[in-house]
């Protein structure tokens, strides 16, 4: 049996439940906390997705900028719960050896805080590290624009399928165009470093942009993970 205090207050709300009026204020006096937690909780959403440069407009001090910086890099996961772990599950081994920090699909652009398509995975390893071919074809592109900085497009023509790997953000190139490759050739140096790389291309810090292209045109990108397989522990330590 129930205790008198909880006893009463059942009674009081069953009597309260009895009449029409009653409902009605029944009704209300459960709606309020949950609109309130629904506010509350769509606060913390809108925090979460808005550009840092749309917020900062909300926080001048620059210890409030920082806090809240901090609070999204610790948070900003439970917001983007339908991308969930990455999960590589293709043929081709990775083009470097790092991890990778950025998806493809919609995004919160690093540079210009606004909503955007990424349209390749970045893979952050060692400044300068080896970048190398995911397969067997040709090189289509070597070019440098204000985007990408230096980058390597290659043709893969299998029975099976053809494809287009990209590689952008390159501080040296080590390819030509026309010029045949194999799988795991090493065709460039990763870079991007604004302070440090020439032609960083737009870009926050040094990375791999890495695309694949159903065509010849950048329109044609698809995520990458359908063709990448993980690299085992012994890989990565070579
Ligand atoms: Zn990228």
């Amino acid at each position: 049996m129930a205790d008198p205090v909880t006893s009463k207050v059942l009674i009081h709300l069953a009597t309260l439940a009895a009449d029409e009026e009653g409902r009605k204020n029944l009704v209300i006096l459960f709606s309020i906390p949950l609109v309130l937690v629904l506010i509350i909780l769509m606060l913390f959403a809108y925090i979460l997705a808005s550009p840092l440069s749309l917020l900062a407009g909300f926080f001048t001090n620059q210890n409030e900028m920082a806090a809240l910086q901090a609070f999204r890099a610790e948070h900003g996961d439970k917001i983007r719960l339908q991308t969930g772990a990455i999960i590589l599950n293709g043929k081709y081994p990775m083009p470097a050896v790092g991890e990778i920090t950025s998806p493809y699909g919609k995004r919160i652009h690093p540079v210009t805080g606004k909503r955007s398509f990424h349209t390749g995975i970045d893979i952050a390893g060692e400044w300068h590290g080896e970048i190398k071919s995911i397969a067997d074809g040709q090189v289509v592109k070597v070019s440098i624009d204000e985007i990408y900085g230096n980058s390597i497009l290659i043709k893969h023509d299998y029975p099976d399928e053809t494809f287009y790997s990209f590689y952008a953000h390159l501080s040296k190139v080590f390819a030509l165009p026309d010029q045949e490759i194999f799988t795991g050739d090493i065709i460039g140096l990763e870079g991007g470093d604004p302070e440090l790389d020439p032609n960083p291309g737009s870009s926050t810090g040094h990375h791999l942009h890495f695309e694949i292209r159903t065509s010849r045109l950048a329109l044609s990108h698809t995520d990458p993970v359908a063709y990448l397989y993980a690299p085992s522990k012994n890989e990565e330590e070579e």
